[in-house]
Parts: structure tokens; C-alpha cells; sequence
């Protein structure tokens, strides 16, 4: 979250979907050219997703490697309230050897393996907040996940392009075409802001 404070929500009034958006998101640079370091901590799913993973669990062991566990009970953390997940629920994925349970040795992300392997769409079984990943959605605004990004080694090392343009597949699935273009168009009409705000501060 580029700025968390207590009213952290009240800051932003375009919303898209009934999502806020912090226009951060615009101007932040960013640049996604690591292994997969991101999925080292684990990823909060919502209860829905947690049963729709149980559902294939037998799928998804057959895909394990050596180190990760075959035992689902180990998969994931107990559940807790958090309303910034659509059943009002998170479940927490666990790390096992330094790694999210779903993550394989090469660095992949099981689940987007099951899905290709059967043809279907990459991110059918992944949480939304893997898919998301460096945006979060804090509060009910779409901002960037900035802390995560700090704690992390070699992600983002010399961003070249705005965060919007780095990864804008992901918004697009988000949002769906029609939320992605109101998206473009807020983009349009903040940055011409900025840059009149920034001229007005060079001309002082
Ligand atoms: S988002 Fe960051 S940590 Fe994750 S793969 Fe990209 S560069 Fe690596
Ligand atoms: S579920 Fe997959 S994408 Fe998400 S953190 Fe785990 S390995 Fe990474």
C-alpha cells in the first residue's frame, strides 16, 4: 500500500467496479523480472478458493515434487476474518521449506501448472491475490502492494515502466475489458493532472 493510515479508503473517490483506485498505480515504476521470490511468503485465498484448491487436491499432488508436502493438512493456516476477501474470510497458504506450499523447485506455481496442462485459462485455480501480485486490494482500493515488493530481494530491480504498463494483463482479468478501459480513460485524465500540477510547480 503506497500510504496506509487509518482512513487509508477516504483518500481515493474514482471507483471501477466497486473498487477504489489509487492512481499511484500510474506514475509508480516497476519491473517483473525475477524467479518467483514473491511466492516465498505464501498467499492469502479466500474461503472459496481454499475449497475450490481441496476440490483438486488429488490433482495437485500428483504434480508435486519432493519438496513439497503431500499432506493437505498441512497445505494451509487456520482461517481468519478479513473483509478485504469476498466471503469475508482468508485462508492463509503455508510456507513449507522456505517456499508456498503450491511452489515447485523450478519456481513454479502448481496450480498454474494444473491449468495449462488441461488446456484451461493460467489462472483458473490461482488465488486472486497471486494473480494480482504487485497490486493488492487494501481496504477496498486497487493500490500497489509496496511492502511486500520492500521485503523482497530481487523484485523490482531497475523499473523502467510505470506499474500499469508493466502489468496490465492482470488488471485487465481483474476488471474484464469493459472495467480495464474506464481504467485507461481515469488514467488519461489523472495524468493529465499531474503534469499540469507539474508544470504549475516548475513555473513558481
Ligand atoms: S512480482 Fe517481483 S518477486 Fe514476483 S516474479 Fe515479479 S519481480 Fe519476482
Ligand atoms: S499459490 Fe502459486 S502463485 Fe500463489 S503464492 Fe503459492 S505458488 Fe505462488
Amino acid at each position: 500500500m503506497a500510504e496506509e493510515t487509518e482512513n487509508f479508503a477516504e483518500k481515493f473517490s474514482k471507483k471501477i467496479k466497486n473498487v477504489l483506485i489509487d492512481p499511484n498505480i500510474f506514475t509508480y515504476k516497476f519491473v517483473c523480472s525475477c524467479q518467483g521470490e514473491c511466492c516465498n511468503f505464501g498467499v492469502y485465498t479466500d474461503l472459496k478458493e481454499y475449497y475450490n484448491i481441496l476440490l483438486i487436491k488429488d490433482k495437485v499432488k500428483q504434480l508435486f515434487d519432493e519438496t513439497q508436502s503431500k499432506k493437505v493438512k498441512k497445505w494451509f493456516e487456520p482461517p481468519e476474518e478479513d473483509e478485504d476477501f469476498e466471503s469475508g474470510v482468508a485462508v492463509g497458504t503455508e510456507v513449507i521449506k522456505g517456499k508456498c506450499t503450491f511452489l515447485d523447485r523450478d519456481g513454479l506455481c502448481t496450480l498454474q501448472k494444473l491449468a495449462l496442462i488441461e488446456g484451461e485459462h493460467k489462472w483458473k485455480y490461482k488465488p486472486l491475490y497471486c494473480i494480482l501480485f504487485p497490486f493488492t486490494v487494501y481496504e477496498g482500493v486497487l493500490t500497489i502492494d509496496d511492502e511486500h515488493i520492500d521485503r523482497l530481494d530481487s523484485c523490482n530491480v531497475n523499473p523502467n515502466l510505470t506499474i500499469f504498463e508493466a502489468v496490465s494483463e492482470e488488471l485487465k482479468y481483474f476488471f474484464g475489458e469493459d472495467g480495464f478501459a474506464e481504467l485507461e480513460k481515469y488514467r488519461e485524465e489523472y495524468l493529465n493532472e499531474y503534469q499540469l500540477g507539474v508544470e504549475e510547480n516548475a513555473a513558481k
